[in-house]
């Protein structure tokens, strides 16, 4: 970015010292990365409170400090005075946006935003300049800091938006204000703060009310509850589907590639059968997802494939590694009951007739119904057919359950360590040379099942 302070201050409403001829180049909220030319932003955390490490950042070279507290300890650059710092945050951010020329994509969903930017980022950069958040830095905090990196020069800036409360979405919407806004899917995922899968719909669906003049938006419409909030929000939001061939853009599935899946996509009136590196009926929605969006702002569909075919995925995310026993699904990043379902879904497919073993920790944030969906989790494990289910995490329990009541015959292993997994699978008779089993491993971030696929990957 690059912005007068002066005229930072004027858009903040700061109260402040001289701010005469200086020039803000970037925005840092934490002390240890600021450089020369960076303004600090005092934002008070739980844990730590920003405020604190103001004077360290100026003597590192910041040009302001951008703070909700007077600082008299701090010496040699201004500060900057306002109510509220994570407001000024994002205000600084619409300033900024409103002063540039690139266009705003922005994704929001419940389960894959962070690949579905990525694809966009990925396929759009074949013919444009493109800035997109930095991994998942997609909250209150994390959006802001992501556009006010972008240079201003590119033709599109591609943001994820993610919320996990009601009214996230009422703040992060105004601040995206996308001339394309998408939303590939919603599930129940973090119930906690959102209550039902209406108000994830209805809370997604916000981020259509913040779409600028002369901008469009595309959705998902295989999800009604999602599809009718969008329709009232925004009558001229475009359709969507991996499941209704007739809608303008479509995708769907077909099946395992030597490099990953093939995908039949339609785009308007082109149908294109594409092999790309990625595999799973779930990923058709990513696919349709992210080739609408860049065919809306201009590509065309030969173009977009290309692109799609190079694509990479940021790790964790589905990635298959082949293996001594078979092939590991590393689907680590996160879950929720509607990745975890999806992604057992695939990995049931995938496998086929050959053994499939699940290894799964805890989906968090589901408040109330915590337990519900554990249960749920174990009937569906039971219904996939596989040959174990092996657990970590304090819901085991309710997994257990599920699992006994829809009949599972295979077996349940709890765990607690990486390490602990190699053994059980030996037990299982998984050797080296027993090839073709499919072993997905996946759970909530915090549940770190990356451990499992270090141990395997080291073990086979
Ligand atoms: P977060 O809320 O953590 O930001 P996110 O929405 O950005 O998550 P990703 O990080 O892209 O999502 O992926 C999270 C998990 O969901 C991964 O395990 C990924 O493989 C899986 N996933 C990706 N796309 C889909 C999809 N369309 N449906 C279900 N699960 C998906
Ligand atoms: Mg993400």
């Amino acid at each position: 970015m690059k912005m007068e302070l002066s005229r930072i201050a004027t858009v903040l409403n700061a109260v402040g010292e001289q701010t005469d001829g200086r020039t803000v180049t970037r925005v840092q909220i934490d002390s240890r990365v600021v450089q020369p030319g960076d303004l600090f932003v005092c934002l008070p955390g739980e844990r730590v409170d920003g405020h604190s490490f103001a004077a360290d950042a100026v003597r590192k070279g910041a040009v302001a400090v951008l703070a909700q507290r007077p600082l008299p300890e701090v010496d040699g650059a201004p500060v900057l005075l306002v109510r509220d710092t994570f407001k000024a945050l994002g205000d600084l951010a619409v300033a900024w946006r409103g002063s540039v020329q690139s266009r705003v994509v922005a994704v929001t969903g419940s389960a894959g935003k962070t690949t579905v930017k990525e694809l966009i980022a990925q396929t759009l950069a074949a013919e444009m300049s493109v800035a997109k958040n930095h991994k998942n830095l997609n909250n209150q905090i994390g959006l802001p800091l992501s556009m006010l990196a972008a240079s201003g020069e590119e033709d599109v800036w591609v943001m994820e938006v993610g919320i996990s409360r009601q009214g996230d979405m009422e703040e992060l919407a105004p601040i995206a204000s996308p001339d394309l806004a998408v939303i590939h899917n919603i599930g129940p995922a973090h119930l906690e703060g959102l209550g039902s899968l209406r108000g994830v719909a209805e809370a997604k669906a916000h981020l259509l009310t913040s779409v600028r003049r002369g901008g469009a938006a595309i959705v998902n419409r295989d999800y009604p509850e999602l599809w009718e909030a969008a329709q009232r929000i925004f009558p001229s939001v475009r359709a969507m589907s991996t499941q209704n061939e007739k809608a303008p853009y479509f995708c769907t599935y077909l099946g395992p590639s030597q490099q990953g899946g093939v995908f039949l996509l339609r785009l308007e009136d082109e149908r294109l059968e594409v092999d790309l590196p990625f595999l799973g009926a779930h990923f058709a929605e990513n696919v349709v997802a992210a080739a609408s969006a860049a065919y809306l702002l201009g590509m065309s569909a030969g173009s977009i494939v290309q692109a799609l075919a190079k694509a990479q995925l940021p790790d964790q995310r589905f990635a298959a590694h082949h293996l001594g026993f078979g092939t590991l699904i590393d689907d680590t990043y996160n879950a929720n009951p509607l990745s975890m379902s999806r992604a057992i879904q695939a990995a049931t497919e995938l496998a086929g007739n050959r053994p499939l073993v699940l290894v799964l920790g805890d989906m968090l944030e589901l408040g109330s119904e915590a337990e519900a969906e554990h249960v749920r989790l174990g009937e569906r494990a039971a219904a996939s057919g596989c040959a174990a289910v092996v657990y970590r995490g304090g819901f085991a329990k309710a997994v257990a359950r599920g699992l006994a009541q829809a009949g599972f015959k295979g077996r349940f292993q709890e765990v607690r360590a990486g390490a602990e997994l190699p053994p059980v699978l030996e037990d299982l008779g998984l050797t080296k040379e027993q090839a073709g089993t499919v072993i997905l491993a996946k759970g909530s971030r915090s549940s770190r099942m990356e451990e499992f696929v270090t141990a395997l990957r080291s073990s086979y």
